[in-house]
């Protein structure tokens, strides 16, 4: 899925309002999960609570049949009109009261009335009272050695009775009851987390660690209960009402308990059932740290959810931007694809241009060099040809006069005419092929004096000189013989044709090194013959004195000697040519 950046957002807000949501809803349920386990948890305590109480209970319940067996009670309800007797049993049941901190001690007779009490002396003394309707008189009466019971007083007070039969030793004669007021039984429960509540199986609150339940009513009352109730004044009818509750069930022994009294106070309830006097105990502590613990668990869930869509979001995001870097590369790299096929077609066709205007060119300097070469051989053999016609016609002339010596010299000159002709074709041919021949190590000075040697002729008849000046010891340098022998004799040449007008002109001939200078006074080179000289076929000399080849030949021998020919002009006036060999080595001179 390939979401938008904004569509990720919306995506991702849309799930954190659903987990928000979602929390919210589930926090009443989360909150009694957290309630149940309270109870649970409560269950220990209250146990605790219930031996505690059911201890406190059974401490006093010896008491009355122990006073019971009194013979003086007896007595005095043989005898009640006994004063005396009456007078003393009062005393004994103060005496018993106030040693074991009873409220109160008193007797009463079969019929339910109260004849001695350990409070005969206080206005509101029971002497006198009929409590037959009480539980606990009718359970004495009918035996029960311990009869217990919780009930309101006519004080407003809440009462603990014990009571116990009183026999003359064949038949039970009356009732003793102890009462205490003191809440002997409620401090057990004082210091604990919770409070605890004692209810009959009416749902009325007999005991309570709240001293304002006591005797409200846990349900609605119906008319019956509220007839028994009045029937015998158990509890202050006055008192009696509901307390403001509302319970929920969380199971078959917890409930929660929302108590509305001024403000609202939520209370989980665990109750355990007393078999023995058919009661049941109530644990009630408060929900905060229930509540906080559902909320905490809430929240730590929701911010694993958070960090859940928040890491979703990064990647997510993470995810957007890669995929934007990986299109904007994908595009520049197809960007700069194009850029180099483009430059490339241009650099080809650029390329194409070039290699076309090379041919172009080379093929204009081919034909310039034709041009210039048939030019050249025009010249050089046009003035021969006339001359040999002209010489033919007059020969045909002499011959038809008979003058057949004149005939004959005119035809020397024409046979001189072909030999010349011959020499410009030997020339030609020389320089269209440059035979690769095998170089050796040679001695310069021996090949510059050959040279020289052959000039001897031109010397002899043109006037002129040279002036060799040959090295101190042996040169040995890399050449053919003949071929530079042919350079250094074209070079004097051109040398002595530079000085023709000079009456007595010097060519002079040094070795420096691997180099033959070869310097004449003439005009020197021009810039314009310069740039020009080392071409075929060009020449400043007039037709028959020069073909142009001599210095461009000499170039490309000097060349395959892998030596250099460059010509200067001399700062004393006229052009010297060098020619620059490669020395032999050792080696080479060694193996020849
Ligand atoms: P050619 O001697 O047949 O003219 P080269 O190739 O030997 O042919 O010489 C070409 C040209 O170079 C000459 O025509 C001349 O103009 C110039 N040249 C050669 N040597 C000299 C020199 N020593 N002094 C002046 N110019 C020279």
């Amino acid at each position: 899925m390939l979401l938008s950046r904004r569509n990720t957002f919306a995506f991702i807000a849309s799930l954190v309002a659903a987990a928000v949501f979602a929390g919210v809803m589930a926090l009443p349920s989360l909150e009694r999960h957290y309630f149940r386990q309270q109870a649970e948890q409560d269950t220990v305590p209250l146990k605790l609570a219930a031996e505690s109480l059911r201890a406190a209970i059974d401490r006093y319940a010896p008491l009355p049949a122990l006073i019971a067996e009194r013979g003086i009670l007896a007595e005095l309800l043989t005898e009640p009109d006994n004063a005396q007797l009456l007078a003393q049993v009062n005393e004994d049941l103060r005496q018993t009261a106030t040693a074991v901190r009873a409220s109160d001690v008193f007797l009463m007779d079969i019929t339910g009335k109260t004849l001695a009490a350990a409070s005969y002396r206080q206005p509101m003394s029971f002497v006198g009272r009929n409590f037959s309707y009480r539980a606990y008189f009718s359970q004495a009466l009918e035996g029960a050695l311990s009869s217990f019971q919780v009930h309101g007083t006519t004080t407003g007070e809440h009462g603990y009775f014990y009571a116990a039969p009183v026999e003359d030793g064949t038949r039970i004669v009356g009732v003793l009851a102890v009462k205490f007021n003191i809440d002997a039984f409620e401090s057990v429960w004082r210091g604990a987390d919770s409070d605890f509540i004692v209810t009959d199986r009416n749902d009325f609150i007999l005991m309570s660690s709240r001293p304002d339940w006591h005797f409200r009513a846990m349900r609605p009352l119906s008319e019956r209960t509220h007839q028994v109730i009045a029937q015998y004044l158990q509890y202050p009818i006055d008192r009696i009402e509901r307390l403001p509750i509302t319970t929920y069930d969380l199971s078959d022994t917890a409930q929660y308990v929302d108590v509305e009294t001024g403000q609202t106070e939520g209370l989980v309830m665990t109750r355990l059932h007393l078999p023995d006097y058919d009661w049941t105990i109530a644990s009630l502590s408060p929900t905060t740290l229930a509540t906080l613990n559902a909320v905490r668990t809430l929240l730590l869930v929701e911010l694993s959810v958070l960090l859940l869509l928040a890491g979703l979001l990064a990647f997510m995001l993470k995810r957007g931007r890669q995929r934007e870097a990986f299109v904007r590369e994908q595009r520049a790299k197809r960007a700069l694809e194009d850029a180099v096929t483009s430059r490339t077609a241009d650099l080809r066709r650029a390329l194409a241009d070039l290699e076309r205007t090379q041919m172009d060119l080379v093929q204009a300097g081919k034909l310039a060099g034709l041009g210039k070469m048939s030019a050249a051989l025009s010249h050089e053999l046009n003035q021969p040809l006339a001359a040999v016609k002209a010489y033919a016609d007059n020969a045909r002339a002499f011959l038809k006069r008979k003058d057949t010596a004149q005939a004959d010299e005119n035809l020397e000159s024409i046979s001189k005419m072909a030999d010349r002709m011959a020499t410009i074709s030997t020339h030609l041919r020389n320089f269209a092929r440059r035979p690769q021949q095998a170089t050796r190590p040679l001695l310069l000075n021996t090949v510059v004096q050959d040279a020289i040697a052959v000039l001897d002729v031109r010397l002899a008849t043109g006037g002129g000189r040279i002036e060799y000046t040959p090295p101190k010891a042996d040169v040995w340098v890399i050449g053919g013989h003949v071929r530079l022998q042919q350079v250094i004799l074209n070079l004097l040449n051109n040398a002595l044709d530079a000085m023709a007008e000079q009456s007595a002109p010097v060519v002079r001939v040094t070795v420096s090194g691997t180099s033959v200078l070869v310097r004449d006074t003439g005009p020197g080179i021009g810039e314009e013959i310069s740039q020009q000289m080392f071409d075929p076929f060009f020449t400043t000399k007039s037709p028959g004195n020069g073909l142009g080849l001599g210095l461009s030949i000499s170039y490309n021998i000097v060349n395959d000697f892998g030596g250099t020919l460059a010509a200067r002009n001399h700062p004393e006036g006229g052009a010297e040519f060098s020619v620059t060999l490669q020395a032999a080595t050792p080696e080479e001179i060694a193996a020849q």
